[in-house]
């Protein structure tokens, strides 16, 4: 008889924000450390379908996966963790739900009956949580509930977890994440907010197995004991989680409080062998013993709410870490570049990257920062709208184009080097609609991009409307700028590069969703490198 598939619920308690994504994703490490396969999904109690149509001060960034699903960031955290890919199905909201049930009430499925939230709402969540169980590749899935519980929003997916405790029994299990706050007047950690937050699920019908309880100060044994008593739980499954000098110390903080112990007991799994992590180990250390530093501008006019750039942000850290090179990012918000004081915004610059993005705000800024990483030969990584921009700039500043801009800003322009692709013209439905998830891309041999990957044929993630308009490409690739990336299906193109420059590369997808630390993008590797090469 084939073992049943393990559920692991995560729910969060006291405030939002105390990184349930990574604690998950710190569980999901070392249960895969030893030698169990895992996967994690997140449930998002809001109503939009995805987060595609959320702008990033909202939600921070979107995150795309392989087959094309626009999801929360929590997903990178996955991914950059497990170094595995996931899918639509990892992440679903309540939009998504709802949608679901609400078709099928539109075709007769449910003729005769009331739908409702129970049975019909809730049912639709346990058809969705265990969709990737069934698939028999896992031993284990967590899933992640987005919000806090007692929101209003969370309700269904609480009940939802009741139900499947009590269907499930020994195969599943309940990890609740709390904050012990610090009172500095008396130097003390509260336990109140925990103890009440555990009785807000109990009141749901769910007891929970392990607490996990974010912390600035250790938890001493006292406290321990006070929360397992109150709470009902066993002392080892009271499990400390102190603030870390970067996410990813938290897989090792969890094995040294032996948290993926507790969890295996619990559910009556074998330990396998001791979690040894030894390349995880490896770029920690690299990471936090860096030999030399380079400063990169990115520019992007989300700045002031660094999630919007959460993949670029982990992907410079991996590759800080292979390049054993500090990578400090200096945010810069496009809206304040001017021809003025480009040169003073950008000064002590060793690298610069311009960011993907949407709509009209701060573009001239991002163009004004390309023409000067470019005349004054500093690398330049542009992603997406960021090689968008790289390319108008050369058309403008270079083939002297005029009135040359992307039709997303212009659609009147006389020269319009970025237009909408063909299959986009129709379209005017916003969720979903765009080119997304991956697609392969032929490297020019000879070209710098063929020399940092190494291969002739890549395959990365896209979210965009907008391309390289083709009827340019002669012009420019006699001007110096030229298509080294080309998708061999559809003739788009996918990366430009300027071959007389020391680094220009500019990609029409996003190597940052593809970034992890066991394999750290060899763009944001090379782009890195030739910041520190550069500088010396
Ligand atoms: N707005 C641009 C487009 O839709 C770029 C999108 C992006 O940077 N992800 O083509």
């Amino acid at each position: 008889m084939s073992v049943p598939c393990k559920y692991i619920f995560v729910t969060g308690g006291v405030t939002s924000s105390l990184g349930k994504g990574i604690i998950s994703a710190s569980l999901a490490k070392l249960l895969q450390a030893r030698g169990y396969s895992v996967t994690i999904q997140k449930f998002d109690p809001y109503i939009n379908v995805d987060p595609g149509t959320l702008n990033p001060y909202e939600h921070g960034e979107c995150f795309v996966t392989d087959d094309g699903a626009e999801t929360d960031l929590d997903l990178g955290h996955y991914e950059r963790f497990l170094n595995e890919s996931t899918s639509q199905a990892n992440n679903v909201t309540t939009g998504r739900i709802y949608q679901s049930v609400i078709n099928k009430e539109r075709r007769g499925d449910y003729l005769g009956k009331t739908v409702q939230v129970i049975p019909h709402i809730t049912n639709e969540i346990k058809r969705r949580i265990k969709l990737l169980g069934q698939t028999g590749k896992y031993d284990v899935v967590i899933t992640e509930i987005g919000g806090t519980v007692g929101d209003i929003e969370s309700l269904p997916y609480i009940e939802t977890v009741r139900q499947l405790r009590w269907e499930l029994e020994k195969d599943s299990l309940v990890i609740h994440l709390t904050l012990l706050p610090l009172l500095k007047t008396t130097g003390e950690l509260k336990t109140k907010p925990t103890q009440h937050s555990v009785k807000e699920l109990l009141s749901a019908g769910i007891q929970p197995d392990i607490l996990v309880c974010r912390s600035e100060l250790p938890i001493t044994e006292d406290i321990r004991k006070k929360l397992a008593l109150f709470c009902n739980i066993k002392k080892d499954a009271v499990i400390e989680s102190l603030d870390a000098e970067t996410i990813y110390d938290v897989p090792l903080l969890m094995q040294d409080e032996k948290l993926d112990q507790v969890v295996l007991d619990r559910l009556g799994m074998g330990l396998h062998e001791e979690p040894e992590l030894k390349k995880w180990k490896e770029f920690l250390s690299r990471l936090k013993k860096p030999k030399s530093h380079v400063k990169i501008g990115l520019v992007g006019k989300y700045v002031e709410l660094k999630d919007s750039y959460k993949s670029i942000v982990e992907s410079f850290i991996h590759a800080g870490a292979v390049n054993e090179t500090k990578v400090e990012i200096d945010w810069i918000h496009s809206e304040n570049i001017f021809p003025e004081n480009v040169a003073d915004v950008l000064s002590g610059l060793d690298g610069l990257l311009v960011a993907p993005g949407f709509g009209e705000r701060g573009i001239e800024g991002k163009i004004e920062a390309i023409k000067h990483v470019r005349e004054n030969h500093i690398p330049f990584l542009g992603i997406c709208l960021g090689m968008q921009c790289a390319v108008v700039e050369y058309g403008r500043n270079v083939l002297g184009l005029e009135d040359c801009h992307s039709a997303e800003f212009h659609g009147n322009a006389s020269n319009k080097v970025i237009d909408l692709m063909e299959d986009q013209k129709n379209v005017s439905a916003k969720g979903g609609t765009m080119r997304l998830g991956a697609y392969n891309c032929a490297i020019a041999s000879g070209s710098l991009a063929n020399n940092i990957y190494g291969r002739d044929l890549i395959r990365e993630r896209h979210r965009h409307r907008f391309e390289f308009n083709d009827s340019y490409k002669e012009e420019y690739e006699k001007a110096g700028m030229i298509a080294s990336g080309i998708n061999p299906d559809s003739d788009l193109t996918e990366i430009v590069e300027i071959p007389d420059h020391p680094w220009f590369v500019g990609v029409q997808f996003h190597p940052e969703y593809k970034s992890t630390v066991t394999n750290p993008h060899p763009l944001f590797v090379a782009f890195v490198k030739a910041a520190v090469t550069l500088k010396q």
